[in-house]
């Protein structure tokens, strides 16, 4: 071995100890991705299954889409904003997007980062954008994107919490299997209806 390769090798070999308190780091950030305001949060909170029940009654409002969802106010336990699937109208018209568009439009000087997002079906890659520009640091779902291809609806295939920590400017909590049942239930009637 000539005295070059074993400098190389002994560089390599201190790069590598120096990248272990790097992936330390990392590590603590994704630790804290299921978190806001500093403190972790269990996954699933009281009022979930009220509020998820709320969505579920929203997509009623669209049974052949039915995706419904609603945004509240966590501090003042109100909801800001309710939709539904509008993608006859608009391709972009997803619930969240509806719920997301109306809450701005109420309330225009809202703190996004107190709101919960629930919605009957995992956001798309789409939706789960606008809930990171808008600051949204919680999103709770029933059906999984998993789930919706299953039955051949179309779905990008990413998951919510994947958009979620891609998006590092922000930090925000996603819950899925809410009601799980009652949502799949709601897509798989969606596939008889006319
Ligand atoms: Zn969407």
């Amino acid at each position: 071995m000539t005295s070059m390769k074993r400098r190389t090798l002994l560089h390599n070999l201190v790069s590598a100890i120096a990248v272990v308190p790097l992936l330390g780091a990392q590590a603590k950030t994704a630790g804290a991705f299921n978190s806001f305001d500093g403190e972790r949060q269990p996954p699933v909170q009281a009022g979930d299954a009220q509020y998820m029940r709320r969505a579920i009654r929203l997509a009623g409002n669209n049974p052949k889409y039915p995706f419904g969802a609603l945004l509240v106010d966590r501090e003042k336990g109100i909801v800001v904003g309710e939709g539904w699937n509008r993608s006859v109208k608009n391709p972009t018209w997803h619930g969240e997007m509806d719920a997301i568009n109306k809450c701005a439009a109420a309330h225009p000087k809202i703190d996004w980062t107190r709101l919960t997002l629930y919605t009957t079906a995992e956001p798309c890659a789409m939706c789960q954008g606008a809930v990171a520009w808008s600051g949204i640091s919680r999103v709770v779902f029933g059906s999984s994107i998993p789930f919706l291809k299953s039955l051949k609806w179309w779905a990008i295939d990413i998951r919510a919490e994947e958009v979620a920590k891609l998006s590092t400017f922000r930090n925000c909590a996603v819950v899925g299997g809410v009601l799980e049942e009652e949502c799949n239930k709601l897509f798989q009637a969606a596939l008889n209806v006319k």
